[in-house]
């Protein structure tokens, strides 16, 4: 294939036709406006009339229901901002249990009573509360298809904001899903209920710890988000990229990623234009970006916006997935969020920067100078490790899909093990309170670089440790096992409800101990809760092999692929926990599970279709040709080599396509299909890969039918 038509492109030359969206010139300040896509609360103080205003934000921050009156005088006022700023139509917006994005939308206007032209109209009930058709998605047998309804509700914690269109702009309205009778059929309204039950239980503990004026904790994160981007005309080449998200074929380059020569690189003009407009595009939105760089893999990028708390956050970076994958196209870029979309080149994950803050502006993670002495930063941390600890499993489960199969426990990403990075300074505070002996501190140090001018750096507590799933890092716990395509709904939901639980066990201990000795208390809490869940806390190195045999000698779980990792979702232990806390009750975790293995079976099949319809339709009659081609020219040992390896991809493709007919006889459902996907049809899969990339290596490069690794990794 081998077509190199790349030319040097730069931003202006993708807005040619004015089919893109304008190119904004970013140096001028009128056009880089924070939040100007938002009805934020300055565009709700601006528009409501004051009485109205308070209301609302009374009753928001009671977490009360709207009545009709307030529901109606705000949807007016955000119709005509909607209105003046050029939008249209309005929509819903939703995460159903699939963790993608659902829209319906619907005009504003509607036919005036004498039928002769139509006015603009929005009324409460349709911001509040919408119907859609809701047959169509996935939920686990809590609603058949034949009750068709399903509610969405408005959310009005999460801003609702302008999605921009060439022709015409969206007002999105971020809502929450659920049956009629009430089940959370997406992954906001959990998440939700499990900020609730942490803040319940933060703002209890916090009493007891002395503190009398917080009245809510919210949980915060900070997502790190990395992806791929290559050149359109590769991506179009490659139904396997279309059908599925990575390639089911192709060999490692000859270059990767071993020069290092990428990761914090000086990033190409046309990535960095890309980067410039998605950047504004969202600033618009009112996402706050922080970083972009580079990452490891040729290729590969990293985007991180600045911590929200979790709620926003998701939304916010369900919102970022969308905006990156459209600015992408208008540079003739698609933008790769598959976990693993090149075998053998490091994949892309999600991290997830998790704390939690009180509504006085304090950060429970935040140690000071002297954890040691941090009574409140103790026993929250300590809840951390003892809810880590116990719902290993399930947080596992959280980060699972059949993407992330081929990256958790690569030695590129951490391992399926999950276990907690706190660092030398602050392991040595748990220590020695768990040994009840010897000093907790660690003399602060600076690092003298040795040249007069450079001034010297103070050293941070830890180091870090990339291996390491669930690392401490200074003033948050970063969860680095999601992967990239990922919502952050659900890890967070369980986050919440596990560190919830804890807090509240320890609270428990606390109270029974009494609070007269405050210090002494807190310090025999959380040492005893150290002690029996300090098999957790592992700082070598995560991705060694000598660290899956340790791991299993303290019990740890080592849940390798999706199909063994998705049964925790319905664990006695998460169903009663979710049930104590009322995020989740059995039928609602029943009906995730449902679905997530479901979908693993649908895309492995997806998967193992698509690779064995590529090997027939192209691989398979390019090598025929190549035989012909070396038979013409004599060539006996190339073409008896050539030969050996076509009769092989035969075999294994005709292996493969046997198993995708699910033979006579096997008629799997649930956990035991993705099983059945898993160890069939992935694995026969794999072997028809393993000899076609081979031949890649042999075949004539002009008869090789799609785009190789080389081409799409380092055009750029
Ligand atoms: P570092 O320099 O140690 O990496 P940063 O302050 O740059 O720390 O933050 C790294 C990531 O952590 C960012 O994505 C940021 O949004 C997130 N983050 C920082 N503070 C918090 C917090 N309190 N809660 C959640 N995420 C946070
Ligand atoms: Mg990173």
């Amino acid at each position: 294939m081998s077509r190199i038509r790349q030319q040097n492109v730069t931003a202006a030359q993708w807005f040619p036709n004015g089919a893109a969206v304008e190119a904004v010139d970013l140096t001028k300040e009128e056009n880089v406006v924070f939040g100007s896509n938002v009805f934020s609360i300055e565009a709700q103080r601006e528009r409501l009339p004051e009485d109205i205003f308070a209301r609302l934000q009374g009753t928001l921050e009671k977490g009360e229901a709207l009545d009709t009156d307030l529901a109606d005088a705000v949807a007016e006022a955000m119709k005509d901002w909607a209105l003046e700023n050029g939008a249209t139509h309005f929509t819903h917006v939703f995460q159903p249990l699939t963790g993608s994005t659902a829209e319906k939308h619907d005009s504003f206007f509607n036919p005036s009573a004498d039928g002769s032209n139509a006015i603009a109209r929005f009324k409460g009930s349709e911001l509040i509360q919408g119907e859609p058709d809701a047959s169509s998605f996935p939920t686990g047998g809590i609603r058949a298809t034949f009750e068709a309804r399903g509610y969405t509700a408005w959310d009005p914690t999460s801003p609702a904001f302008l999605m921009d269109n060439p022709n015409g702009k969206l007002l999105c309205i971020p809502t929450a899903f659920a049956s009629w009778t009430g089940e959370a059929l997406d992954a906001k309204i959990p998440l939700l209920r499990s900020m609730d039950a942490l803040s319940k239980s933060a703002v209890k503990a916090l009493r007891l710890l002395g503190d009398d004026e917080t009245e809510r904790v919210v949980t915060t994160v900070g997502p790190e988000q990395e992806y791929f981007l290559i050149d359109e005309q590769y991506f179009f080449d490659r139904p396997d990229l279309i059908l599925t998200g990575r390639t089911l074929f192709g060999t490692k380059p000859a270059k990767g990623h071993e020069l290092d020569d990428h990761y914090f690189g000086a990033i190409p003009e046309r990535v960095l234009a890309f980067m410039m407009e998605a950047e504004n595009e969202m600033a618009r939105l009112g996402i706050p970006i922080k970083t972009r760089h580079n990452e490891v893999a040729p290729a590969q990028y990293e985007i991180a916006p600045m911590f929200e708390n979790s709620n926003v956050s998701s939304d916010h970076q369900q919102l970022l997935m969308q905006v990156i994958q459209n600015v992408a196209r208008r540079y003739g870029l698609v933008c790769l969020l598959h976990e693993k979309p090149f075998a053998g080149v490091n994949g892309s994950g999600k991290h997830n920067n998790w704390s939690m803050g009180t509504d006085t502006g304090h950060n429970l993670l935040e140690p000071g100078d002297t954890p040691s002495e941090n009574l409140s930063f103790l026993f929250f941390c300590a809840a951390v490790i003892q809810a880590v600890n116990k719902h290993q499993g399930l947080l596992r489960a959280t980060v699972a899909n059949i993407g992330q199969d081929h990256r958790l426990g690569a030695n590129e990403a951490p391992p399926a093990i999950i276990s907690i990075f706190l660092g030398g300074e602050l392991e040595k505070v748990f220590e020695t309170l768990a040994a009840g002996e010897g000093d907790p501190n660690t003399p602060g140090q600076s690092l003298d670089l040795g040249a007069e001018v450079l001034p010297d750096l103070p050293l941070h507590g830890g180091d870090r440790n990339r291996t390491s799933p669930f690392a401490f890092t200074g003033n948050k716990f970063e969860f680095r096992a999601l992967g990239s395509s990922m919502s952050l709904a659900f890890t967070n939901t369980v986050l919440n409800t596990i560190v919830a639980e804890a807090i509240d066990d320890l609270a428990a201990k606390l109270e029974a101990l009494g609070t007269g000795d405050l210090k002494a208390a807190v310090e025999q809490v959380v040492a005893e809760s150290y002690r029996e869940n300090s098999q957790i806390c592992f700082d070598g190195d995560g991705y060694s092999q000598e660290w899956q045999e340790e791991a299993e000698k303290r019990g740890l779980k080592n849940l390798r692929t999706t199909p063994d990792a998705l049964p925790e979702v319905i664990s006695e232990t998460t169903v009663e926990t979710f049930g104590n806390y009322e995020v989740l009750d059995k039928r609602e975790l029943e009906a995730r599970f449902d679905v997530w293995v479901e979908q693993y079976a649908m895309e492995a099949n997806i998967e193992a279709e698509t690779a064995a319809d590529i090997a027939r339709t192209q691989i398979i009659p390019a090598v025929a040709r190549h035989l012909t081609m070396l038979d013409d020219a004599d060539a006996d040992a190339l073409e008896k080599e050539a030969r050996g390896l076509f009769d092989e991809l035969v075999e294994n493709t005709m292996a493969l396509e046997a198993v995708n007919m699910y033979p006579d006889g096997i008629d799997h459902e649930g956990l035991d299909l993705a099983v059945y996907a898993r160890d069939e049809q992935l694995a026969k899969m794999h072997e028809v890969r393993v000899v076609a990339d081979r031949l890649e290596r042999i075949v004539a490069d002009d008869l090789w039918p799609l785009p190789k690794y080389s081409e799409m990794l380092f055009i750029k």
